[in-house]
């Protein structure tokens, strides 16, 4: 059973709407929810103000079967989150002294002198459930009131979160909110673009009656997710509908879910017991960042060198100075050098190296702002690529990373082939990873 409830979630906070804060519980409580077979219906982002809070609950209580809220839970005059729906409900607020005892206990462990505006924070409504905050003063609040459920949380995400995860999900689930089934699956791809995908896929979508199939491009790379809105478990067919996706794609595939292309890559090199090493230039150290917040990098990743300077090149990895002075820092013969260098220093199977112009000043006629050299060391051999990307700095930065990724594991594919029974254990994986995502 997939869940039908309509799930609304309201954040609150001005710093959100100005830009100033990135409404992550969005993302974490949505992806909570579809993983355990719900969808969120909507999200609202509000202000503080409490005309607008009463405005917008009043709304999306209504319309919800759960209704819940993020922010302005706190001690000071703009958390007025509580009082505003408490008053829309007409539900009394009380004080509550086993909850004063926790606020005080809290403060007293931490040495901070109490004030008497956090008092505010141990009034819970009536025919509420606090849930209990470890990690701050702002009691949650649990309230089924008109065959509706309301949940309140603070917006601090270290605290948000284990409460949601350890308490409101657990009773969402007793409560049969949750469907427990997941009736979508995502894949993502690379070195198609979004319309050339459509066109590629429609054919195996067509054969599906209400099929249901969005597409989502980022930094090279496109996402696509099918799915059907149905209530009833069609999970197997999407399988089914991924692998046929799949056999079109070849090694344009990256991966089913949300693996990244660090992790698609990370898992290559370890299945094949293979290291790697990175000279970075342009990327200043951002391949090798988000290849080590993989846990177990250590079984792959021998280490990088953030060289930005012709004599850091030439001093770290061995890049002579008259190659520099010929060709240029940003060229295909530094590119190959830096990858060798490093490879030989660290004594890696694979390198990658990346050394381009980032802008918005340098670059000359034939290298203008946005060309980035990619290098690439296999056992098979070493080869760079010439890349041209438009935007801010940090656009092309982020560009780059993925490229030299994608390169990566598209030579670790083309390595792969070479050996039967690593292609059966890939695939194996992937059956292992589509029916664990279930
Ligand atoms: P407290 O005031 O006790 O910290 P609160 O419940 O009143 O808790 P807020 O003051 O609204 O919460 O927000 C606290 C912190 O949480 C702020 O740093 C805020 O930017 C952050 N925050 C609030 N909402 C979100 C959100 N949707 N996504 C990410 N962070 C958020
Ligand atoms: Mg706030």
């Amino acid at each position: 059973m997939v869940s039908a409830s309509k799930i609304i979630l309201l954040t609150l906070g001005e710093e959100l709407l100005l830009g100033l804060t990135a409404n992550t519980h969005l993302t974490y409580i949505g992806e909570q929810l579809r993983l355990a077979g719900a969808t969120m219906h909507a999200n609202l982002t509000l202000s503080d103000d409490p005309a607008d809070i009463e405005e917008h609950f009043k709304h999306y209580w209504e319309k919800s079967d759960v209704l819940i809220t993020s922010g302005g839970l706190g001690p000071t005059v703009d958390d007025r989150t509580r009082e505003v729906i408490a008053e829309c409900l007409g539900e009394p607020l009380v004080f509550d002294p086993t909850l004063m005892q926790a606020i005080e206990d809290r403060f007293a462990a931490l040495g901070i002198e109490l004030t008497e505006n956090n008092r505010k924070q141990a009034y819970r409504f009536q025919n509420a459930e606090a849930l209990e905050n470890p990690n701050g003063t702002a009691p949650g609040i649990w309230l089924e009131k008109d065959g509706k459920i309301l949940v309140m949380l603070p917006g601090p995400p270290g605290e948000l979160r284990p409460m949601f995860e350890n308490q409101v999900m657990p009773r969402l689930r007793e409560k049969d909110i949750l469907g427990g089934e997941q009736n979508h699956i995502q894949l993502r791809t690379s070195g198609v673009g979004e319309s050339s995908l459509e066109t590629l896929l429609q054919p195996v979508f067509d054969k599906r009656e209400g099929l249901q199939v969005a597409y989502c491009a980022h930094l090279g790379m496109v996402d696509f997710r099918i799915g059907y809105s149905d209530t009833v478990d069609r999970y197997d067919e999407l399988v089914e509908i991924a692998y046929e996706c799949r056999e079109l794609l070849g090694e344009n595939f990256i991966s089913c879910g949300n693996d990244s292309l660090e992790k698609t890559v990370a898992n290559l090199l370890k299945r094949k017991k293979l290291t790697l090493a990175i000279a970075e230039s342009c990327t200043g150290g951002m391949v090798s960042d988000e290849l080590t917040n993989l846990s177990g990098a250590t079984d792959f990743f021998k280490g990088s060198l953030i060289a930005y300077t012709s004599s850091s090149k030439e001093e770290l990895l061995g890049v002579p100075a008259e190659m520099m002075q010929q060709h240029g820092e940003v060229s295909m013969e530094v590119a190959i050098a830096m990858a060798v260098g490093i490879s030989e220093k660290l004594e890696s199977d694979f390198a990658l190296s990346t050394t381009g112009y980032l802008g918005p000043n340098g670059g000359n006629e034939n290298c203008p702002v946005g060309t980035i050299y990619l290098g690439l060391h296999s056992p098979r051999g070493t080869w760079a690529k010439k890349l041209f990307f438009k935007g801010t700095r940090a656009s092309i930065k982020r560009r780059a990373h993925a490229a030299a990724l994608d390169w990566l594991r598209r030579e670790l594919l083309a390595n792969e082939k070479l050996d039967d029974d690593a292609h059966s254990a890939l695939k194996a994986e992937s059956d292992k990873i589509l029916r664990s995502l279930k």
